[in-house]
């Protein structure tokens, strides 16, 4: 179907819409996008995209071929003992590439960019609820908390997961080594994941705990440092002293709901976190919705109608999708688990963690943009 002449709406300015509008509009779509926030701010810290999410950059040209001076490679994740800080297992970057680390609000600067060389119009401080916007296409990226998700698949509550995430970025100066292995502490019923961003100038940290009675969702809440560093005052080495130089604090509580089973009503598409809410235990939230970005325009190019689209759409991604979700919870127990089962688990780990990472190819390996060719 030539997209030229068909109008899109685009709901939420993350990354997964901004993807979305950039790769409809390069299509030749007329695309508007609606951000509920008056600006796209820095909010938000470090993420991980993996070799499947840069395939995707390179195609929406917000990135050339070469790394963008906005990330950093990584050369590996080393894995240790919480409280010794003491080396466990060393994991190679995947064989489908490194990762890069990246601030999210460079990563969305730069697909604000591609979405505007294409033609996007972005109107910002517009929250956009059903029924309030016309177009021949609708995509809902509204993320974890969507209320478009109801229309398109039924309500669904959300279920709090008993893990609280707290995230930290940490200035360095003078800076840090930028091509270090990220690191990923063990401790009891916690972990902690830090790799350095921005050259250096800045450690992120995310530093996952185990909680009963929470009940307020989203990732933005504002966190006191003194009750963080208390919480994981038993993580020791480089983490432990990252931990103590920690001077503003986010917190998480991560709730999930399933993956939806309908991503698409009509003309009506779900994407990124609004189909697959994820716990970031694989840091594939963001690469996902980038795929989803690439699919959604190649399948509706592809098909003879918008319908036909989005039904193609919705085969081609939920089943990865649900896949790469079960797999992240599945890291939460895996990382906490207490002895003598992670005695056990760290055995394991220390003499098979590169053929661990050899069977996680299929997720880093993924060609978004081969799907539809
Ligand atoms: C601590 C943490 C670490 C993470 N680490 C990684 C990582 O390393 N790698 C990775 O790949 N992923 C990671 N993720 C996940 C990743 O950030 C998300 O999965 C991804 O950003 C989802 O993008 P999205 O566009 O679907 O949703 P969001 O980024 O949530 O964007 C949704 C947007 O929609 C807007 N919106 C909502 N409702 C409306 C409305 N009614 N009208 C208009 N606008 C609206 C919101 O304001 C928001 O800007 C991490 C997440 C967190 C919290």
């Amino acid at each position: 179907m030539e997209l030229s002449g068909l109008s899109v709406a685009v709901i939420g300015g993350g990354i997964g819409g901004m993807a979305a509008a950039a790769a409809l509009a390069q299509r030749g779509a007329q695309v508007r996008l609606y951000e509920q926030a008056p600006e796209l701010s820095e909010v938000g810290a470090g993420l991980q995209i993996s070799a499947n999410g840069q395939v995707v950059l390179r195609a929406l040209q917000a990135v050339g071929q070469d790394i963008p001076t906005q990330a950093t490679l990584s050369p590996g994740t080393h894995m240790r003992a919480g409280r010794s800080g003491r080396k466990v297992a060393f994991v190679p970057p995947p064989s489908s590439g490194a990762t890069w680390y990246m601030h999210r609000a460079d990563l969305l600067t730069l697909l604000i960019k591609s979405a505007e060389r294409a033609g996007v119009e972005i109107t910002l401080g517009r929250p956009v609820t059903p029924g309030t916007v016309r177009a021949d296409l609708i995509v809902a990226a509204d993320g974890g908390q969507s209320t478009w998700r109801s229309v398109v698949d039924g309500p669904v509550a959300p279920a709090f997961t008993g893990q609280v995430a707290w995230r930290a970025l940490v200035p360095c100066d003078p800076p840090v080594a930028a091509d270090q292995p990220a690191t990923l502490a063990m401790g009891s019923r916690a972990h902690v994941v830090s790799y350095p961003l921005r050259s250096g100038r800045s450690m992120n940290i995310v530093a996952v705990e185990e909680r009963s009675g929470w009940t307020q969702e989203g990732w933005r809440q504002s966190g006191d440092p003194a009750d963080f560093r208390a919480r994981f005052a038993d993580f020791g080495g480089a983490t432990g002293a990252l931990i103590a130089r920690a001077e503003a604090v986010h917190l998480w509580a991560l709730h999930l709901r399933p993956v939806a089973r309908r991503w698409a009503d009509g003309r009506v598409a779900l994407l990124g976190d609004a189909a697959h809410p994820t716990v970031p235990f694989m840091a594939q939230g963001a690469c996902l919705a980038l795929e989803d970005a690439w699919v959604l325009s190649s399948a509706l190019a592809h098909a003879g109608g918008v319908e036909a689209g989005l039904v193609a759409y919705q085969h081609a991604r939920r089943a990865r999708a649900e896949a790469v979700v079960a797999l992240a919870r599945g890291n939460a127990w895996r990382f906490h688990l207490t002895p003598p089962w992670s005695w056990g688990a760290r055995a394991v780990l220390a003499f098979g963690a590169g053929a661990l990472a050899r069977r996680l190819d299929w997720v880093y390996g993924y060609d978004a943009t081969k799907v539809f060719t």
